[in-house]
């Protein structure tokens, strides 16, 4: 067979990518969440190697308001798959195939494939596919995309359909007065279709539905767009309703109409039931969000104390035995003194230095992907709407928040399935503010040496800390830059599944080895630079005291700027800069410029903070600008430097003034 070009398309939360797993054998995240994929991901066939399939981000409707409709839709229009496999979430298909008929206008060859049977079936449910098949004129696969029953099938369809292809057979679905608008719009516009290679039926409805885009696209003269509008005008007339709801009244009428024959629904699924019944609980109006926080409590309680801070501190002990032993070893092999200390002092204590916290970090993955895949984190957002109302954004922001916690490049990315780009605008820049897990190795440095006996209080006060920064500066944006209302909140809520082991696992390696990697090279590198930095004075002699160093009087410049927040120091100042790396950098910065040596370091925070000064310190390292990787994120997602610098500044000045007040404040009490 030759080169063939498939595309995954289906609503959100249908199973794409678990069939996207199966079919190619690759290992994507699979989150029970609406709004999981929001980048397209290619992979091949498991036995078809020449044929690639493309898992699109789901999407419930082909019009181009948010951006994953806008990178499904141009890849099937643009890209000209051979074949479009469209996956049909069978507890819910009357709503699925509101896509698929929309699908089926753009005149790809199409195949159905009808996921979750298995849960049709459990609960004494029954669709006739044959006959489903039949009324819409393409073939129609039963599967369970989860316990890879019908892939066989599925395989063969394919390759049938790849051999033969059959355009969708064009069934009329439209009837009475938005039939007469599309087959007169389409009549106008056939020849500008034509020329710009767009399926005909697909842009007449698109045209009847308003969508500027494709009137741009198609470049119509003015007067036929006069005469297409004094189209529609009459048709709304004539029904009484918009034009979009003309059409997706229409749609759905001709969906019911076939399900009535094809569909027999006796009760709801069992996974419907059970996800009512929990929710009475944890959606509970009163209850619901006291809930949450006792969950968030829960999760971070077993984190950092029950089994993350056991476990971190067995790796310490074991990272401090390595470097004992390393350092005879390179004692006994006689290395010289330089490179001792660069292999010791640099690069051993720099990266250990951070390498203990991955424990926490993995287990802290662990429960966030739980809350995902388990469908709760959905529930969260619907929650948490209303009190996020009041800041100006809208429930669907707290998810991008809530992964914040966990590391603010995916949160920031995740940020890209808000429809409106107000909010998504200001979800990421707030989403920073949400203390991230590689951020937890400072506060452990900090409350070590100043709060040994109020590490928990110090801890839950520096996430308080950003979450209450975050709704102040929602409320002060609500009123400036961000002016105007934020879109009302419609998210479907998937039912409640029991996460499937491989995908929470296969989330928590991908973290431990994402962490593991920057701690090898970001890490590893920013230490070994500032070993040489603190190592060496501007004649480039190797001295002892590092404070003559050019470490220290590039820092000396810079502290001076830190003064009213309260360290005024080389040290902290560098610590901060090299920060911005990668946040752990803070610590192993401080780590490397005492020789990695705990006593030392014990010995000397006290010289460059005060316990005022130092939860100061820490407050900024909360709040201040991401890492380079999620400015490179917010960047990217913003789509201009001019907006992804006026973001970083805003935070970093927002850090400093809380660190100020805290400090100023502090100062006249203590
Ligand atoms: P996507 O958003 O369309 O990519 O959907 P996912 O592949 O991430 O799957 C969404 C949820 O549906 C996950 O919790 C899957 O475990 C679950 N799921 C997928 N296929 C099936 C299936 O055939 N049966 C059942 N019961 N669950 C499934
Ligand atoms: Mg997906």
């Amino acid at each position: 067979m030759t080169q063939a070009l498939l595309a995954l398309a289906g609503n959100q939360n249908s199973g794409k990518t678990t069939l996207f797993n199966v079919l190619t054998g690759s290992n994507q995240h699979v989150g029970n969440f609406p709004g999981v994929t929001v980048e397209k991901k290619v992979g091949q066939l498991k036995d078809l190697k020449e044929v690639s399939l493309v898992d699109l981000p789901g999407i419930y409707s082909l019009s181009p308001y948010t951006s994953e409709e806008v990178v499904t839709r141009d890849f099937i229009l643009q890209e000209h798959p051979n074949l479009i496999i469209n996956i049909v979430d069978a507890t819910n298909i009357e709503r699925n195939l509101y896509l698929t008929l929309q699908l089926m206008e753009l005149q790809v060859p199409m195949v159905i494939a009808l996921n979750m049977m298995d849960e049709v079936v459990q609960s004494g449910n029954s669709i006739d596919t044959e006959r489903l098949s039949k009324q819409l004129g393409v073939p129609i696969v039963p599967i369970s995309a989860a316990r890879k029953q019908g892939i066989n099938e599925l395989i063969r369809t394919i390759k049938k359909m790849l051999k033969h292809p059959v355009a969708v057979l064009k069934p009329d679905f439209c009837s009475g007065e938005v039939h007469r608008a599309i087959h007169a719009i389409a009549h106008i516009i056939e020849d500008h279709a034509k020329q710009c290679d767009y399926p005909l039926r697909f842009a007449a409805t698109k045209l009847v539905e308003g969508d500027s885009v494709m009137q741009q696209k198609l470049s119509l003269h003015d007067d036929d767009i006069h005469i297409i509008e004094d189209i529609v005008k009459s048709m709304e007339h004539a029904l009484n309703v918009d034009r979009e709801a003309a059409l997706a009244d229409m749609r759905y009428c001709y969906i019911e109409s076939i399900c009535k024959d094809s569909v027999c629904k006796v009760q709801e699924t069992y996974g419907q039931q059970r996800s009512e019944k929990i929710d009475r609980w944890l959606t509970h109006k009163y209850l619901g969000i006291p809930i949450f926080i006792l969950i968030m409590l829960f999760i971070f309680y077993i984190t950092f104390s029950v089994i993350g801070g056991a476990l971190q501190e067995w790796l310490e002990m074991g990272i401090e035995a390595f470097t004992e032993q390393f350092s005879i070893l390179l004692n006994n092999i006689g290395i010289s003194n330089w490179l001792h200390e660069l292999l010791i002092n640099g690069v051993c204590n720099g990266v250990g230095s951070v390498l203990s916290f991955l424990p926490i970090i993995v287990i802290l993955f662990f429960f966030l992907s739980l809350l995902e895949d388990s469908g709760y984190m959905a529930r969260v957002a619907f929650v948490m709407d209303r009190s996020l109302r009041r800041i100006g954004l809208s429930g669907r922001s707290f998810v991008p928040m809530l992964i914040g916690f966990g590391c603010s490049v995916p949160a920031i990315m995740a940020a890209r399935t808000l429809s409106s780009e107000r909010d998504r605008k200001m979800t990421i820049l707030l989403t920073p503010f949400m203390s991230c897990s590689a951020k937890l190795p400072i506060y452990g440095m900090i409350t070590a040496a100043f709060f040994p006996d109020h590490a928990a209080l110090i801890l839950i006060s520096v996430y308080l800390l950003g979450i209450l920064v975050a709704i102040l500066s929602g409320l002060l944006l609500k009123q400036t830059v961000f002016q105007g209302d934020c879109v009302p909140f419609v998210m479907e809520l998937p039912a409640y599944r029991i996460p499937a082991a491989k995908s929470v696992l296969l989330h928590m390696w991908e973290k431990a080895k994402d962490f593991l990697h920057r701690a090898f090279t970001i890490i590893f590198i920013a230490s070994i630079l500032i070993w040489f930095l603190q190592s060496f004075d501007w004649q480039l002699n190797y001295i002892s005291d590092s404070s003559a160093s050019i470490l220290a009087s590039l820092g000396s410049a810079l502290a001076r700027v830190f003064a009213p927040l309260g360290f005024n120091d080389w040290r902290a100042a560098t610590a901060l800069l090299s920060g911005v790396t990668a946040k752990e950098s803070v610590v192993s910065t401080l780590s490397v410029l005492t020789q990695g040596n705990d006593a030392a370091l014990a010995q000397m925070l006290p010289q460059i903070f005060t316990p005022l000064s130092a939860y100061a310190f820490l407050a900024f390292t909360v709040l201040y600008m991401p890492c380079i990787a999620a400015f490179a994120a917010t960047k990217r997602e913003l789509g201009s430097w001019r907006d992804a610098l006026l973001t970083v500044g805003y935070q970093t000045v927002a850090a400093y003034v809380v660190a100020l007040l805290i400090f100023q404040i502090g100062s006249l009490f203590l």
